[in-house]
């Protein structure tokens, strides 16, 4: 497997008023293979948006490294960065508000082509018709704007014009959210079909845990700018160790109860602390019903627990299955 994206110990730490602290990604690691999908998961305010955005160079990383395809990409030099940018990629949480309204669809999938200079005249229209097609639209779509088109219209204009520049990296934030029931499969697929014939390679951050299975070959779980399990979507999902991706997994609805083995829902008491200035100890301690003392004062890392699947939990053997 070659990896494209190495995340090492990533912080991204913004300043709240004069002394606080609000650590949104603290210390997280991890690789994204080429063509694969890596899936992140947890709910609002732990971090996977921030990581995101950090991972595409978007915020400054106040620490640790950010690495695509060999190269540290906080390093890079103007023209770099613009290669960079155009190699990788990102696809917003809400397609309303990152389409701007005065563009034509054509004028939003072109932007890219020309400011990188791929294509121009019959070539660049061809191209644009070529994106619509492969994203589902029709080629009358081409003149038309933004507020004409649906929500998952929309967002397949946005994969449009992610797409423009053949990026080999995208991230996907979020990136049907906003979006009705019915049609987040829809572009959820999508995506997969894309990835397929284009060989992309994704970071997929979400909160609904079924999209993430669906799409995912390996899932990392987040809680409070911790990473605190990561392995392959099937293990996770299956098998989660740590006590938050236990709660987190059984609250996912089963379609048929008759056919799967019913899953006791373990309740997640208790809100998510405040990322400013989080306790020492494990960011789960204060909801965890395995919290012993040492999880207060130590904070737990990452091990590999067996191959492929690693635990941030201090506990994780004698807790089980
Ligand atoms: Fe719970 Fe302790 Fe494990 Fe944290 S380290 S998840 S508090 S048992």
């Amino acid at each position: 497997k070659q990896t494209l994206i190495e995340v090492r110990d990533l912080k991204k730490y913004f300043k709240v008023g004069k002394k606080q602290i609000l650590k949104a990604v603290d210390g997280v690691n991890f690789k994204i293979y080429k063509g694969e999908t890596l899936g992140l998961v947890g709910e609002s305010g732990c971090g996977k948006t921030t990581c995101g955005k950090t991972v595409m160079g978007l915020y400054p990383a106040t620490g640790g490294q950010v690495f695509f395809d060999g190269v540290d990409i906080h390093g890079l030099n103007k023209k770099e960065k613009k290669e960079f940018t155009r190699r990788a990629q990102i696809i917003f949480q809400d397609p309303y508000s990152s389409l701007n309204p005065r563009m034509t669809v054509a004028d939003i999938i072109g932007e890219g082509i020309d400011i990188h200079g791929l294509y121009k005249g019959e070539e660049r229209k061809e191209k644009i018709l070529e994106l619509l097609d492969l994203v589902g639209l029709n080629k009358e779509h081409s003149l038309r704007f933004p507020h004409e088109f649906s929500g998952g219209q929309r967002q397949r204009i946005g994969i449009a014009r992610a797409l423009a520049i053949e990026p080999e990296f995208i991230v996907c934030d979020e990136p049907i959210s906003a979006l009705d029931v019915s049609i987040q499969a829809q572009v959820v697929n999508l995506l997969i079909e894309l990835q397929e014939k284009k060989n992309l390679t994704y970071l997929f951050i979400a909160h609904d845990l079924s999209m993430v299975k669906h799409i995912s070959d390996r899932v990392g779980v987040m809680y409070l700018g911790n990473m605190v399990e990561f392995a392959t979507s099937d293990v996770l999902y299956d098998r989660p160790l740590h006590p938050y991706t236990k709660a987190l997994m059984s609250s996912i609805p089963i379609p048929d109860p008759k056919e799967e083995k019913q899953k006791r829902r373990i309740p997640l008491e208790g809100e998510i602390p405040s990322p400013i200035n989080p306790k020492p100890g494990c960011r789960f301690a204060a909801r965890c019903k395995y919290a012993t003392e040492a999880c207060t004062h130590e904070t737990p890392g990452l091990r590999e627990v067996e191959p492929e699947h690693f635990v941030a939990c201090h506990r994780v053997e004698e807790i089980g299955e």
